[in-house]
């Protein structure tokens, strides 16, 4: 049986978090949330005689994100009319751009869940303006014209795309880029970034590009990664049977987990794309492209590489604290206030995401924990100078998690500090071998591992405050001595 192959291709919108719309004066709202039809204009409302005017403010933004993107920047570019008729569409046409996109033939890295990175390139990205929103209640549609107008950036991809996981991972990327540059929060809840996944599937070995479908109403990336699993399956499945793909836009039905079929494709000739009229084509300059530039803030790549080489972290250690914006942010503020780097890594990435997820958070709401970053930082400090064991900082971690508060001032008022007086940890150690003679007696016959339980009630009548190390030596010496 022949094994077949996905390829896959993501067009993704991202809405430019600018103060104002693409070619009008009207506010950017939270189409989710501000009352609705109260940020319009002529302008955004498609009145006839209206003239457009670009937002300078989203260029710059679109320019970003094709040089984050490794793109060429074109001398010029132009905007052009995609013709079609909606209801959230007053104008009949959408502004955007067709033959001459903003940039061109980019390169983003992907990481892979085994560690691995690959480049999949990027075709284009070109601005454009967002359409309104329809609800539909109750047999009626009603039209909220407040997105309509805002700027968007369509970025596509190059069908360099092989699995579910690497979209996943694409999507992921180009999410944390976008927060970086601070150009896009990355709410896909609220729709200011949607993917949309074009999947084919080909004999294992060839190169041809087979019929395609294209998901869209994909609301979390972790729905694009069903999505695109379950249209692979699919469609591996009809070409099996001896069927062929219909070429098709299809909607992902987040309830039933399927992918159903919307509507048969446009073609762009569907479109009727022409310059638009009413704007001029937009000039690049170089040195415009070289401002741009010298602003990108560091990127999530760059950064892994500083944390890896500069701090010391291990490559997955780096990867995970730079995926999410606020992660790195976090990690930075504990580090400006003196935590070592590896420490907070570990603690970071295990005890504190552990928790996080426990009470089913984001990571980006990282930033809002009670647990702050400063206290973290002194958490770590106070194990590395001994105050504390491993132990008792993450009992306490749990406590700043749940409660806040000051780690210093919490060892002392809760007498959490380590004890290694010698006389009192002997002291405690002996007590505990003489209340378990048999114990004592099967370890002392070769029993190894009965040195951990011992350990453990030791710990145990220390309230986990006895320094580890200390205990250990003191423990294996009192054994030896009883072994006559
Ligand atoms: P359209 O503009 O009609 O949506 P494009 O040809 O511009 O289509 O491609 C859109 C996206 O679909 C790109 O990411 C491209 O790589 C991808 N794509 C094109 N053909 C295929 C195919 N046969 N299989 C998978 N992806 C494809
Ligand atoms: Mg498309
Ligand atoms: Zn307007």
């Amino acid at each position: 049986m022949t094994a077949y192959e996905p390829v896959i291709g993501l067009e993704v919108h991202a809405e430019l978090e600018t103060a104002s719309k693409m070619f009008c004066a009207c506010e950017v709202v939270d189409s989710t949330s501000a009352r609705p039809n109260t940020a319009i204009c002529p302008v955004c409302l498609g009145m006839p005689g209206v003239l457009p005017v670009v937002n300078r403010q989203a260029v710059e933004y679109g320019l970003m994100v094709g040089l984050a993107l490794h793109c060429e920047i074109p001398a010029f570019n132009q905007f052009a009319r995609k013709s079609y008729f909606y209801p959230d569409l007053p104008k009949g046409y959408q502004i955007s751009q067709y033959e001459y996109p903003l940039a061109v033939n980019g390169w983003l890295e992907i990481d892979l869940p085994d560690g691995a990175s690959r480049q999949i390139r990027i075709r284009r990205a070109h601005l454009e303006e967002d359409t309104g929103k329809l609800t539909h209640v109750d047999g009626h549609s009603l039209v909220d014209l407040n997105r309509a107008g805002v700027p968007l950036l369509e970025i596509v991809s190059e069908a360099d795309i092989h699995s579910a996981e690497e979209a996943e991972a694409y999507a992921r990327k180009l999410r944390a880029i976008l927060q970086y540059l601070g150009v896009n929060s990355g709410d896909m809840s609220k729709g200011v970034l949607r993917f949309e996944a074009n999947v084919s599937v080909r004999p294992v070995g060839s190169d041809e590009l087979r019929t395609r479908t294209e998901i869209k109403n994909l609301n979390s990336i972790r729905s694009l990664a069903r999505g695109v699993a379950y249209e692979i399956e699919r469609q591996t499945a009809v070409w099996e049977s001896g069927g062929a793909v219909q070429q098709a836009t299809m909607g992902w039905d987040e309830t039933r987990q399927v992918t159903v079929v919307q509507r048969v494709k446009e073609s762009a000739d569907d479109y009727r794309y022409f310059p638009e009229p009413d704007l001029p084509v937009l000039e690049i300059s170089p040195e415009w492209v070289e401002t741009v530039r010298a602003q990108l803030p560091e990127l999530p790549d760059a950064k892994r590489d500083r944390y890896m080489n500069a701090l010391g972290l291990t490559r997955y250690d780096a990867s995970v604290l730079v995926a999410e914006r606020a992660v790195a942010e976090y990690f930075e503020a504990a580090l400006a206030a003196g935590g070592d780097p590896k420490q907070l890594a570990n603690y970071i990435t295990g005890d504190v995401f552990r928790q996080m997820n426990l009470e089913g958070r984001e990571r980006e709401e990282i930033g809002s924990l009670r647990l702050t970053p400063q206290a973290l930082a002194q958490l770590v400090t106070l194990v590395q100078q001994g105050t504390i064991n491993h132990g008792i900082a993450k009992r306490l971690l749990e406590t700043l998690y749940a409660e806040g508060g000051d780690p210093a001032a919490l060892v002392e008022q809760q007498g959490l500090a380590q004890v290694t007086d010698e006389s009192v940890l002997a002291g405690a150690i002996s007590a505990v071998l003489d209340e378990n003679p048999d114990e004592v007696a099967r370890y002392l016959a070769g029993e190894d591992k009965l040195i951990k339980f011992l350990m453990g009630k030791v710990m145990k009548a220390l309230r986990g405050k006895g320094d580890a190390q200390i205990v250990q030596r003191l423990l294996a010496d009192q054994l030896e001595a009883r072994r006559v």
